[in-house]
């Protein structure tokens, strides 16, 4: 075993690892990148299939967004910001808000996706114990949401097998059904049903609205429930409901934010502006902690008055607001207008969706999901009666390793395959590595019907 992964399993806790497994099984150890390939410390060369966990957007290495932080290295890598402003982050402001949806006008910084919702849900909070409505203490969530790992971001997420055993140390949400056709939660029928689980959130306000602070809500794509992909309209839709009952509406774009829907946020695809609206991954263009929370002048106003009131906002990180990592922020937005990046991305996404097609026709593939560059495939042991591969059998984590062993790195969630390229990916490049992910599956479902029959 080479030392790195020696070290490596002798000191390192991975992140959402079982780390027995870890532990016994060979590990890869990065060393290097190059363009949207990652290579390892024996020179093997791996395309990013999942963007480094979904955050790099223009490849590894891109050489203006390294001299922006070399740039940036030469003048202070780090102050606080109690106290004092510095260059970076008033200008990243200023350019978050000129690109986000109508009505946001402020940012509040913070270092990962988790911290920024948690941000979200305590300006929520605080917002309607300024406005003399101090009954408007809960939220609403979706249920399968994943908003983070910390406890008020884990507080609204609803996913079992991340949240259940951390049950006594959370606050309670309203949950409202997953939005999500292939898994319909009130079994109707898309033809017909009108969108019942958004009604749901209707039933829930028009009883309960005075003790609602605010929804929270993954944007068209619910991401690590297995890349869920809400129907048309039904975003327009929860937000005119929200309006209606007078409840704040949280985006939450930390997966979707950024280029990867096709359009720079998700919520623009339905002409939604959020009152609060969370930012992280693609942020930095995947290559430094940060994240924003952008809100309305309404929202910033009630948090005035002088220190005797108690009206500020009481949150902040040491290093919020660091410069290197808005330097970054910085250089990623220049090369979105530089290099027309979100102009470039249609030829991107219909050749996926071609590709995707053939992978849909698969035996074992019971759905296949797209939402711009967000892909989830899902595996099925039967398709036509949606019967799942039991758990043992680990499909989808099987697929991922044989995709790695021709050269392509993705991840699982359960038996969907996640596909999350970098947006600088080429043509050529979404191509070859779709056709490993079309081999992949069938060299191992193959393997499935031979052992287990189909
Ligand atoms: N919200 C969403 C929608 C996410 O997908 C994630 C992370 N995958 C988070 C929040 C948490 O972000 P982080 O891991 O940076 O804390």
């Amino acid at each position: 075993m080479e030392k790195t992964e020696q070290k490596d399993k002798q000191y390192v806790w991975h992140p959402f690892t079982q780390m027995q497994e870890w532990v016994a099984r060979p590990q890869k150890v990065i060393a290097a990148a190059a363009g949207i390939k990652l290579i390892d410390t024996e020179g093997n060369e791996f395309y990013d299939g999942v963007s480094s966990l979904w955050v790099n957007l223009h490849g590894h290495r891109k050489a203006a967004i390294d001299q922006a932080i070399i740039d940036q290295l030469g003048k202070v890598a780090h102050t606080t910001m109690l106290g004092l402003a510095n260059i970076p982050a008033a200008e990243l402001a200023k350019q978050l808000v000129d690109i986000a949806p109508a009505g946001l006008s402020k940012v509040f910084y913070s270092d990962d996706g988790s911290t920024a919702v948690e941000v979200a849900l305590k300006m929520a909070f605080q917002y309607w114990q300024q406005q003399g409505k101090p009954g408007k203490q809960k939220f609403i969530a979706l249920e399968q949401a994943y908003h983070g790992d910390t406890v008020g971001a884990v507080s609204v997420g609803g996913i079992d097998l991340f949240h259940r055993i951390f049950k006594p140390l959370l606050f309670t949400p309203a949950h409202i059904p997953t939005p999500s056709c292939y898994h319909c939660q009130l079994a109707a029928d898309p033809a017909t049903c009108k969108m019942q689980c958004a009604t749901r959130l209707e039933q829930v306000l028009a009883e309960h609205h005075e003790e609602i602070a605010g929804l929270i809500i993954e944007p068209l794509v619910q991401a690590a429930a297995g890349m869920l992909m809400s129907p048309p309209g039904y975003l327009a839709k929860i937000r005119e409901i929200s309006r209606k009952y007078n409840i704040l509406f949280i985006a939450d774009e930390v997966a979707t934010g950024f280029g990867r829907t096709g359009k720079m946020f998700a919520c623009e695809h339905e002409g939604v502006a959020p009152d609060l609206l969370v930012l992280s991954k693609g942020i930095t263009g995947g290559y430094m902690p940060l994240a924003a929370t952008l809100t309305t002048d309404e929202i910033y106003n009630a948090f005035l008055g002088d220190y005797s009131d108690k009206k500020t906002f009481y949150h902040g990180h040491s290093y919020t607001g660091n410069p290197l990592a808005c330097a970054a922020a910085l250089a990623n937005l220049k090369i979105f207008q530089e290099e027309k990046v979100l102009e470039g991305l249609a030829p991107k996404i219909a050749v996926t969706a071609a590709k995707l097609q053939k992978i849909a026709s698969l035996d074992h593939v019971g759905d296949v999901r797209q939402c711009g560059l967000i892909i989830g495939i899902e595996l099925m042991r039967d398709k036509n009666s949606k019967v799942s591969y039991s758990w043992e059998q680990a499909m989808g984590a099987s697929v991922c390793l044989q995709a790695r062993r021709h050269g392509l790195l993705i991840r699982p969630i359960g038996d969907v395959v996640v596909f999350m390229p970098p947006l600088a990916s080429s043509v050529d490049e979404l191509e070859q590595m779709l056709t490993i992910i079309e081999s992949s599956i069938r060299e191992i479902t193959e393997v499935d019907i031979a052992n287990y029959g189909s």
